[in-house]
C-alpha cells in the first residue's frame, strides 16, 4: 500500500487533476477554437433558424442561466415543478413544461392524450392495446413532425371536413393535432378545430413551434382553447436548441411529464431535459417578452436595406422583401436577377457566398431562379459583410 504522500505524489503528475479538484472561483479558461481544431467550418447566418445550421444563438444571459445551473444540484422534478409554473403565469397558462424541443412536445403531449396518468398505461405506450389509438388531423396538415406523434403508436386519421370530424371522432380518438401554419390551408381554422374537439371531448394540440412571431402568439393559442400547444425553444425565442415548450391544460401536462425523463420507465425517457436546458429555456422566455420587438423589427428592416444597398444598381436586379404570415413571421428578402447580364447565376453566387471567408449561409430555399435570405439570426455587423461579399462577387463576375 502507498502512503497517503506517495499517493498525491503520483496524482500530481496526472495531467487529469484539474478535473479531479474543481476550482473555487474559476478564471475563465482562455478559450480553444474547437471548430479550428475540428476542422468544421463556422458561418454567418443569413439562412434563418434552420436546425441542421444550428437554428440561432443563445444570449450571454441564457448562458449564464445554464452556467449557474451547471455548477449546482438540485431535485429535477422539483425545478420543473417551479419552472413551469413560472413559465405558465408569464404566458397567462394553466401549465407548461420544458420539453426537448416542439418535437419532443409533440410526444409527451400525445402520450399524456392516450395515457393519462394511468401508470399501466404509461408503462405500456406504444403498445396501444385498450388504448385510445387515434389521431385526427386535416389531410392539409400532414407534414415531417407527425412522426414525433406516430412514435406513440399512434395511426393518423386524416378528414377534410368538419362533418368528417363529427363522423371520425370516438372513443379511439386520442387527440386532434393542428398544424399551425398551415392555417389557411385547411377547410377548418384553428378555432374551428378548437369548437370540434371541444364538442366531442378530444383534446386539441397546436403545433406552433417555428410562430413565436408575432410575441402575442405565445398567449394566442392557449386563450383560443387548445389543450395543448408547443413553441420551439431553439427557433425564434433563442433559448437552447435542445429545448422547447409544452403549454396548455394542467392535467394533461402532468402526464406529459409522466411519459419523459427522469421517469426511466417512460416512452420519451431519451427526451431528456437536464436544469441547464430548463432554465435557460425560462430566461430566454423571459427576455423574449422584455425585448422591444418594434426595435427589432427596425433592425431587421435596416439589414435587409444593407444588403439591397450593395446590389441595387446592378442591371436586371430586383428585389422584394416577404414577410410570412404565420410560421418565421420576419422579413425575407429575394433577391432576382438575369445571369446572362450579370455573368453569375444565384445558384454560383451561394456557393461563392458560403466557400468565402467568413463562410455566408443563405436560405436553402435559394434556387436558380432567386436568392433568399432572412436577417433575423445576423450577428451586429454581419449584414454589412454580407454586403461586402455580394458586391464583390457582382464586381468579379
Ligand atoms: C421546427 C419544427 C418542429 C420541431 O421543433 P424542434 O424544437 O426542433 O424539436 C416541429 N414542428 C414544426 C412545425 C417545426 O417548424
Amino acid at each position: 500500500m502507498p502512503g497517503r504522500r506517495t499517493f498525491l505524489q503520483t496524482l500530481s503528475t496526472l495531467p487529469v487533476l484539474g478535473n479531479l479538484m474543481p476550482k473555487a472561483a474559476a478564471a475563465p479558461l482562455p478559450q480553444r477554437d474547437f471548430f479550428k481544431e475540428l476542422a468544421v467550418v463556422p458561418f454567418i447566418n443569413a439562412a434563418g433558424t434552420y436546425t441542421a445550421l444550428t437554428a440561432s444563438l443563445m444570449s450571454p444571459e441564457v448562458m449564464s442561466a445554464m452556467q449557474y445551473a451547471s455548477r449546482r444540484f438540485v431535485n429535477l422534478i422539483s425545478l420543473q415543478d417551479a419552472v413551469g409554473a413560472r413559465i405558465a403565469q408569464m404566458l397567462e397558462c394553466e401549465a407548461a413544461v420544458v420539453t426537448s424541443g416542439a418535437a419532443g412536445a409533440l410526444t409527451i403531449g400525445t402520450a399524456a392524450c392516450i395515457t393519462g396518468k394511468d401508470q399501466a398505461r404509461i408503462l405500456r405506450i406504444p403498445d396501444l392495446q385498450g388504448m385510445k389509438n387515434e389521431v385526427l388531423i386535416q389531410k392539409s396538415h400532414r407534414y415531417g413532425y407527425d412522426h414525433a406523434v406516430r412514435t406513440c403508436g399512434v395511426r393518423m386519421v386524416e378528414i377534410e371536413t368538419a362533418d368528417d370530424f363529427e363522423k371520425a371522432a370516438g372513443p379511439q380518438t386520442a387527440m386532434a393535432l393542428f398544424f399551425n401554419d398551415n392555417n389557411t390551408k385547411g377547410r377548418i381554422d384553428d378555432a374551428g378545430w378548437v369548437a370540434l374537439g371541444k364538442k366531442h371531448g378530444i383534446p386539441t394540440f397546436n403545433d406552433a413551434s417555428a410562430d413565436a412571431l408575432p410575441v402575442s402568439n405565445l398567449k394566442k393559442y392557449t386563450k383560443m382553447g387548445f389543450d395543448l400547444v408547443t413553441f420551439s425553444g431553439g427557433k425564434g425565442l433563442c433559448g437552447p436548441q435542445s429545448a422547447g415548450l409544452l403549454l396548455g391544460r394542467k392535467d394533461l401536462i402532468e402526464a406529459a411529464r409522466l411519459n419523459t425523463s427522469p421517469y426511466s420507465d417512460s416512452i420519451a425517457r431519451g427526451q431528456k431535459v437536464n436544469k441547464e436546458e430548463i432554465l435557460g429555456m425560462m430566461v430566454a422566455l423571459e427576455l423574449y417578452l422584455n425585448r422591444d420587438h418594434d426595435a427589432t423589427w427596425k433592425e431587421w428592416e435596416r439589414r435587409v436595406a444593407v444588403l439591397t444597398g450593395a446590389v441595387k444598381n446592378l442591371k436586371t436586379m430586383t428585389s422584394e422583401v416577404k414577410v410570412p404570415e404565420i410560421a418565421n413571421h420576419t422579413p425575407h428578402l429575394y433577391l432576382r436577377w438575369d445571369p446572362a447580364v450579370l455573368k453569375i447565376d444565384p445558384v454560383q453566387v451561394r456557393a461563392k457566398l458560403f466557400e468565402g471567408t467568413p463562410s455566408i449561409q443563405v436560405t436553402p430555399s435559394s434556387n436558380k431562379q432567386e436568392l433568399v435570405f432572412t436577417v433575423w439570426m445576423l450577428q451586429p455587423g454581419e449584414a454589412e459583410i454580407v454586403a461586402g461579399r455580394l458586391k464583390e462577387l457582382f464586381r468579379g463576375a
